[in-house]
């Protein structure tokens, strides 16, 4: 799809963000919300609408919010619901704006189905727009902590005030953690069966099936990286803060990348950055090639590689597991 989406992706996140480096950071993108407002989320409302299932006989109608969700709703639900996805594959999920069709979407649902961690920002006035009172809401990040801010943050010299990531709180990418994706799998298994009780059994057998493949990638995960603990990188997408704790690799910095040219002083800080934690790789994006990230790759000296942060791809749910052993790969190549 996606070369226009991609590029679409990538040219908004260039221009939206200014230069900066965030020194061991927990924060991401656009999340403002904190733990208190997940727990707000599952509200009794929900579990109302949960004991009265939309259709006896025929498919359930399932919304789920971007790419991951999608994949672990549909893992689950197999065929017994139709699922579709609001946001396209390739969109920036965490600037994206509602369509009138999402509005419909929502609006004659039976489950919705998010991320959660304030990553769908978007969501909070299309479900009212949307006025549906049977409507029922999971949040795939139920019962998981988000990791927080920890750290000091040096700013560059563009740096501006109301930037997106001024913004503390949860960090979003909990799908690019094994083990918090199962636990997602798990709420939405949980979230289902509560939506609609008569396919219990085909819900639990599917995503005891899909958990299994999710334990073998972190069997595999943890087999690998454990041979070079504390493997150091630099990204400029804060989205690998879970799979860092996780595996015990750190991702030390994060540098946004401006539209223009960095400032020499900008390219200091980040030199200091990679010397000070000896940093091993500066991971870009697929579909994402940027001159200046080339450029800081070699005033840093290190080899510019792709590490995927899964909000674009295939909607087939298997591609999780393929995306997520690229990763793996590179991480490996990196580590060594
Ligand atoms: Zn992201």
């Amino acid at each position: 799809m996606t070369q226009i989406a991609k590029k679409n992706k990538s040219k908004s996140r260039i221009v939206s963000l200014l230069t900066f480096i965030v020194l061991l950071t927990g924060s991401g993108c656009n999340q403002t919300n904190t733990k208190g407002s997940v727990n707000k989320e599952q509200a009794p409302q929900a579990q109302e609408a949960a004991s009265t299932p939309g259709q006896k006989s025929g498919k359930i109608k399932v919304v789920a919010t971007f790419l991951p969700i999608y994949w672990f709703t549909k893992a689950v639900a197999g065929d017994t619901a139709d699922v579709t996805i609001l946001v396209p594959p390739g969109t920036e999920v965490h600037e994206y704006q509602a369509t009138p069709e999402n509005v419909k979407a929502i609006a004659t649902a039976n489950v919705l189905v998010k991320n959660g961690l304030g990553l769908e920002e978007f969501l909070e006035t299309t479900v009212k727009n949307a006025q549906n009172p049977k409507l029922t809401q999971i949040d795939a990040s139920k019962s998981i902590q988000p990791i927080e801010k920890i750290s000091p943050v040096v700013e560059t010299e563009n740096h501006e005030e109301e930037h997106d990531h001024e913004y503390t709180g949860g960090n979003p990418h909990i799908w690019l953690d094994p083990v918090l994706a199962k636990q997602q799998v798990i709420n939405i298994r949980n979230g289902l069966i509560a939506a609609n009780p008569a396919n219990k059994h085909i819900y639990e057998t599917n995503a005891a099936a899909y958990i299994k493949q999710v334990d073998s990638l972190n069997n595999q995960y943890q087999q690998t990286l454990q041979k070079n603990p504390s493997c150091t990188f630099v990204t400029f997408h804060d989205a690998y803060p879970y799979l860092a704790k996780r595996y015990n690799l750190k991702q030390v910095a994060v540098v946004e990348i401006p539209e223009d040219q960095l400032t020499p002083t900008d390219v200091q800080k980040a030199v200091n950055a990679v010397k000070q934690y000896k940093v091993k790789a500066l991971f870009g994006e697929p579909g994402i090639d940027n001159k200046l990230l080339t450029s800081l790759s070699k005033d840093l000296n290190l080899t510019l590689r792709e590490l995927d942060s899964l909000e674009t791809g295939s909607t087939d749910p298997q591609h999780y597991f393929q995306a997520m052993q690229n990763n793996l790969q590179t991480l490996e190549t990196v580590c060594k």
